[in-house]
């Protein structure tokens, strides 16, 4: 059984605010900490569960969040960016079953952990009329290869928005949302055992969650938060203004749709401004 792990650090207990998750930010080296310690349980659990490989995206920020030399020895890990895929690059080698850790919500979603998409400048995302966030979007595109996400470890928002979107999925919770900035959150030493807990049971009845797939071709619609942002994302071929602040792009299939979305992000992020 080959399992993959997408980790990212807005969804992991005690992790709160840019404080943790800016590199630089005050509380980023003991977040790194947790970040590593939930990790490592995902991966110990999946070994006992049946794993034979499991290779772990570090997916928040460039990619150089987690501590290699604290991780599992044997784990792989996919750091760094940019990359392909961005936080499932790896997904394409094919496995088994795919685990969220530290995920979180899409922007707009109330007393939730740190909600956003990619960055702040992306207010909402379509693809084929379902509003997702990025768990969604990554648990289509390992759909599109697939495999089937079968946990997510995050705050009590995230697990239900992953419950919407993914029949059967287990989510275990770390914490509660208090705003987007505050959480009442277990603390690391029992999220470790949470998660462990969480894993061993969802690779213990993979079979019941199927592939996230979507219909094609691909209708992606971007909204973003400026109308700025809009002018330059509508600079990719294909792309059409829909609306002051909304650009659309049709694709043939989820990969062509996530690296639209992808190109249109970065081109947006890329300058510093409104
Ligand atoms: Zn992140």
């Amino acid at each position: 059984m080959k399992v993959f792990v997408c980790a990212d650090l807005e969804g992991v207990g005690c992790v709160v605010r840019s404080e943790h998750t800016s590199p630089g930010g005050r509380e980023y080296d003991r977040a790194r900490r947790f970040f590593t310690a939930e990790v490592n349980a995902a991966v110990d659990a999946a070994f006992s569960a049946g794993a034979t490989d499991v290779l772990v995206a570090d997916s928040h920020n460039v990619g150089l969040n987690l501590l290699p030399e604290l991780l599992d020895a044997r784990a792989r890990l996919v750091l760094g960016g940019p990359r392909p895929l961005a936080m499932v690059e790896g997904i394409q080698e094919g496995f088994d079953a795919v685990l969220f850790v530290g995920a979180h919500v899409m922007s707009g979603t109330p007393d939730a952990a740190i909600p956003h998409i990619f960055h702040g400048r992306v207010a909402e995302l379509r693809v084929n009329d379902l509003r997702i966030g990025e768990m969604g979007l990554n648990a289509l595109l390992v759909g599109h290869y697939n495999a089937p996400v079968v946990f997510v470890s995050g705050d009590e928002a995230a697990c239900a928005e992953a419950k919407n979107l993914l029949p059967g999925v287990e989510c275990v919770a770390v914490k509660r949302g208090v705003g987007a900035y505050a959480a009442i959150s277990h603390v690391p030493s029992r999220c470790v055992e949470l998660i462990a807990a969480g894993v061993r049971q969802a690779l213990a009845r993979k079979e019941q969650c199927r592939p996230l797939r979507t219909t094609e071709p691909v209708q992606l619609r971007v909204r973003f938060t400026t109308a700025s942002g809009a002018d330059r994302a509508a600079r990719l071929p294909g792309a059409v203004r829909e609306e002051p602040m909304e650009v659309s792009y049709t694709a043939k299939d989820m990969l062509e749709a996530f690296k639209a979305f992808n190109t249109m992000a970065d081109e947006v992020e890329a300058v510093p401004f409104i």
